[in-house]
């Protein structure tokens, strides 16, 4: 006989920080084990929780029974419960919450279920007088029977009536003669279940590809000792092939696939290159992301957990999609800043993925044209496998990248430069050829600010720190932090004079100037304003892609991972933005946002244009990034970084204490600040307690405190410890940010 475990130990949903003990009925012991979902008594109410041990004894007295097993099935495995332990640890977040990420809602939840829908197929034995005598006293029935007798399987109800334009009285009434039968059964809700997808041939791969292949095939026969493989592309170079290619060898083994792509590029067109690659069976690749409703992302999780699906496409909480016999988790734009989660737990899933990798013994590839500091430092080390694509696949030439320095057009024109006269006779150039031209600046709006010239004040948003952008389209100031908006006043409510004046400029701005300067060119603009229903982002697209539209004007948006084959000028409208930062990563963000954007231009026959305007011409990331020198980039960037122990050659750990009392917050930053000094010692570098960048966000004012230090996982710790020795006022709330992306 065999003895089922008695006792479960469980993790509730709510932050107590601890793990209870729990009885199992005798009738439930069987269908407990680690990773159940089950609802448990906690304090005079019930709460779920998720069984992270099932034991044969304990020591604790007077437990009480759980009361009722949610789901048919465990839904974390031991391995994912591994990994959201690691996350706990080194991101210093309660396991709960961990176990929160780790599950989509709506299967931790567990209230929607399969959609059950009626089939209908003959009974057994239909003998063939039976048909004939029912056509005399009953007709309709007969010709219901007479369709359903063909059937060679189940279908469903609702579809067989609709054929037949019958009712369902009919149907009812030959299912009491028990001559059809008629049964619930689960159906899934599959968002790509009406699309037809065509398989793809396997391209014949160049040498540098049968290289890096290569290496994917030589980790995948030997994943225990393999390391991660950091495979730096140019755009266009081929690497999505490498992933289709690998993943196939991956299947071959038996083993299953993850590939991590960022939220924006998840678009129709990737989903179909990889259902198209492995259409000989569409359903074994399942897509999750956040546009799913919440029955089709239960039914696209199950069919991962239930092992029906083999590859898995999707954003960043993809890494934790539930597949078995892990092969190849592969991170698309392993340098995007979105793989880093911004709440908690603040995990960033490229290095989750590596960390999921070594617990599950399988391959990760990360993919990049511009890869991150991090992960380059790491190759440099020999900690990662370096595998390089140097050339475009088409042949086609690098993009030729001329600086545009806007100190010398700023003296022969008075206003601000939106476009150049070098960029206007480049576009007009286009224009004439039936070119099209992408212009690039990542701000929204019409005018980022509204002064008073008498009395030198700007319209700030009352929550946040930040002056309010003015939107031409709603004739109405809005805060881009947190959504405030306001009407735009007459005159200046500091001074009561009439001399308010717009200053700075957004994407909105530069298209009606675009549209008055190239009055027969069609101009159209795609970022988050203008694209608020879901529709006109795939019409704008579309248009472009046919040729309808000459010129495109967007923020980041139109960065990333579009294929435009008859785009060959790209102008990026103020390549300062993000140089000016107070962000240690301003100079590296900006060399992956030109190189990026660079890659728009010239993927046709004709090679490409980019035109970077810019007041500061020789800065490096900007210089590097026009020799498309990512090297000597780095070699410079890591220099920097080192002399003031910034990543990657250290970890950074940033604490932010934000409170509606400014010197609560303050004062609370200050003690944290002291506790801090105390216990981490002379090992790691503690910051000062310092007002954020932005000083005030939504209401709350704020306080930095950046740690530093190699010892992730110790200084990860000591700052837990810190903090739970430390009572803070109710109304102050600090968190903390393991490997921070967002410093301001
Ligand atoms: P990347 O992901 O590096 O930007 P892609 O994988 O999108 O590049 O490749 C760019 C284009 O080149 C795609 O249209 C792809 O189908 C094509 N391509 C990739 N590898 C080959 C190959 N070996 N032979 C021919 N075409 C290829
Ligand atoms: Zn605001």
């Amino acid at each position: 006989m065999t003895a089922f475990p008695q006792y479960a130990r469980v993790i509730i949903d709510r932050a107590i920080h601890r793990e209870l003990d729990y009885l199992i009925p005798e009738g439930l012991r069987e269908r407990v084990s680690i990773g159940s979902r089950l609802r448990v008594p906690f304090r005079d109410k019930s709460a779920l929780g998720t069984v992270v041990q099932v034991l044969d004894e304990t020591t604790a007295q007077g437990l009480r029974p759980i009361e009722a097993v949610v789901g048919e099935v465990p839904i974390l495995s031991p391995a994912l419960l591994e990994l959201g332990q690691w996350m706990s640890t080194y991101y210093c977040c309660p396991i709960e919450i961990v176990i929160r990420s780790l599950l989509p809602q709506v299967v931790r939840k567990g209230e929607v279920g399969w959609k059950k829908q009626l089939f209908v197929q003959p009974a057994a034995a239909v003998a063939p007088d039976q048909l004939e005598s029912l056509r005399r006293r009953a007709p309709r029935q007969a010709e219901l029977l007479e369709v359903a007798l063909k059937l060679s399987a189940p279908v469903l109800a609702a579809e067989l009536l609709r054929k037949t334009s019958l009712d369902n009285q009919t149907l009812r009434a030959l299912q009491k003669r028990g001559l059809i039968e008629v049964k619930e059964a689960a159906v899934t809700r599959d968002p790509h279940a009406n699309e037809e997808f065509i398989q793809t041939a396997t391209l014949e791969l160049n040498p540098e590809q049968i290289a890096a292949l290569k290496a994917v095939e030589d980790a995948l026969h030997e994943p225990e000792t393999a390391r991660p493989i950091l495979l730096h592309g140019v755009t266009g170079s081929g690497k999505t092939e490498i992933y289709l290619q690998g993943i196939r060898r991956a299947l071959d083994q038996g083993k299953t696939a993850i590939v991590l792509v960022p939220e924006i590029s998840l678009t129709p067109q990737t989903v179909e290159r990889f259902k198209g690659r492995f259409a000989e069976d569409p359903d074994q690749v399942a897509v999750l992301h956040s546009h799913l409703s919440e029955g089709e992302r239960h039914d696209e999780w199950h069919k991962i957990n239930s092992g029906r699906a083999r590859i898995v496409i999707g954003a960043r909480s993809a890494v934790f999609a539930p597949l078995k016999n892990l092969g190849l988790i592969v991170v698309d734009e392993e340098h995007e800043t979105t793989y880093k989660q911004e709440e908690a737990p603040r995990y960033h899933a490229r290095d989750v993925a590596i960390v999921r990798a070594k617990l599950e013994k399988c391959v990760v590839l990360l993919g990049s044209a511009t890869p991150s500091l991090e992960s380059y430092y790491n190759a440099s080390k020999g900690r990662y496998l370096l595998s390089q694509l140097p050339q475009r696949v088409d042949q086609c030439r690098m993009p030729l990248i001329r600086i545009v320095d806007l100190r010398l057009e700023g003296r022969k024109e008075k206003s601000m430069i939106i476009l150049s006269e070098k960029l206007r006779a480049a576009i007009d150039s286009r224009l004439e050829k039936k070119e099209q031209t992408i212009l690039f600046l990542n701000r929204r709006g019409f005018s980022t600010s509204l002064l008073c010239r008498n009395c030198g004040e700007a319209r700030d948003c009352p929550n946040c720190s930040v002056a309010l952008t003015f939107h031409r389209d709603l004739n109405r100031l809005s805060c881009h932090l947190c959504g405030h908006t306001a009407a735009v006043p007459k005159k200046c409510p500091d001074c009561g004079q009439d001399a308010l004046i717009y200053s700075g400029f957004g994407t909105e701005k530069v298209e009606s100037t675009v549209s008055a300067v190239f009055p027969h060119a069609v101009v159209r603009r795609m970022d988050a304003d203008s694209m608020t229903r879901k529709e006109s982002y795939r019409d704008v697209l579309r248009s472009f892609r046919s040729g309808k539209i000459d010129i495109l004007v967007g923020t980041q948006m139109i960065a990333k991972g579009l294929h435009f084959p008859n785009v060959t000028l790209v102008g990026i409208i103020n390549a300062d933005l993000a140089l000016h930062m107070p962000d240690f990563r301003a100079g590296e963000r900006t060399f992956q946002l030109l190189t990026q954007v660079a890659g728009r231009a010239g993927r046709g026959e004709t090679s490409g244009e980019v035109f970077v305007q810019t007041f500061t011409p020789f800065s490096p990331s900007i210089q590097f990034a026009r020799h498309h020198d990512f090297a000597g980039y780095f070699q410079q960037e890591l220099e920097f970084r080192e002399k003031c122990d910034f990543p990657p050659s250290n970890h950074a750990v940033l604490m932010t204490v934000r409170s509606s009392h400014e010197q609560k917050a303050q004062f609370s930053a200050e003690t944290l600040h002291r506790r801090l000094k105390e216990n981490l010692g002379d090992e790691f570098v503690t910051g000062e307690a310092t007002p954020a960048p932005l000083k005030k966000l939504q209401g709350q004012y704020r306080f930095h405190i950046l740690l530093r230090g190699q010892a992730i996982v110790r200084l990860s710790r000591k700052v837990r410890e810190t903090l739970d020795k430390l009572p803070f006022p109710d109304d102050v709330i600090v968190t903390v940010d393991v490997d921070p992306y967002q410093l301001l």
